[in-house]
């Protein structure tokens, strides 16, 4: 079984509840069998937009949650909080998080193991710095990455990877095709042994996707779709990359 495809949109910090009615426009465009779309809006748009959402074919995601259940985590949100507003995903790992928040492999192995006990699945981001790539140092880093974030139990039905290189993300720069193959190849020989459904498990790209070049990505072998940042706040942009799916 080949994994299904994503187009997943991390709105970040933005968006507000006029910016929902992107979600009727999205609805009106029917991604092709096989192929999910998510979006991934601030906290306090999950459970509208879920609501908006409610008949589409499109799902709705938190951008982090903590590694508790429940407790004293002033501005936290658990897993089960976002699955309760309506989520089904969870973006964890992101780069800007694991550069403003201090989030480490080790952390985001406990939210995804958090997210994964709530019913939700997570979608674990990995990537380089420029720098890392400069010194030829980033399939050494993604494979810590990997090895840190996944927590036992992960599988395809409950568990994506985001490779996103750090220098990618709002720049307008993509690494050349050649160099998605390299880590994707290498993403997918990584999950050979570490888990049982390797094979299914969706590994999407990130970083400058747009509808100009989506379908050149989505065409390398082991790309199941994309982690979309600027390009997945405007419907007609996102819609593009949901066509070349
Ligand atoms: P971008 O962001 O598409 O704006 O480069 C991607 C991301 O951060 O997920």
């Amino acid at each position: 079984m080949a994994p299904r495809k994503l187009a997943a949109g991390n709105w970040k910090m933005n968006g507000d509840r006029a910016a929902l009615a992107q979600i009727d426009a999205l609805a009106a465009a029917q991604p092709a069998p096989g192929c999910d779309v998510l979006i991934c809006p601030p906290a306090t748009l999950i459970q509208p937009m879920a609501a908006r959402a409610a008949g589409t074919s499109i799902a709705v995601g938190g951008q982090d949650c903590h590694a508790s259940a429940a407790g004293a985590h002033t501005g936290d949100i658990s897993a089960a909080m976002l699955r309760e507003a309506g989520a089904s995903h969870v973006i964890l790992g992101h780069s800007e998080r694991r550069a403003d928040h201090g989030e480490t492999d080790a952390g985001v192995a406990a939210k995804a193991a958090a997210a994964h006990a709530a019913g939700l699945i997570a979608i674990i981001c990995l990537g380089e710095t420029e720098a890392q790539r400069d010194a030829g140092e980033t399939l050494a880093v993604i494979g810590a990455q990997l090895a840190g974030s996944l927590p036992p139990g992960a599988g395809a039905a409950n568990t994506v990877i985001a490779y996103e290189p750090v220098w990618a993300i709002g720049t307008g720069r993509t690494p050349g095709i050649d160099q998605i193959a390299e880590v994707h190849r290498f993403l997918r020989a990584g999950l050979q042994g570490r888990v049982k459904d390797a094979a299914d498990m969706a590994l999407l790209y990130g970083g400058s996707v747009k509808p100009g070049n989506a379908a050149e990505i989505f065409a390398i072998a082991d790309v199941d779709g994309a982690l979309v940042g600027g390009a997945s706040l405007k419907a007609e942009d996102f819609g593009g990359i949901i066509a070349a799916l």
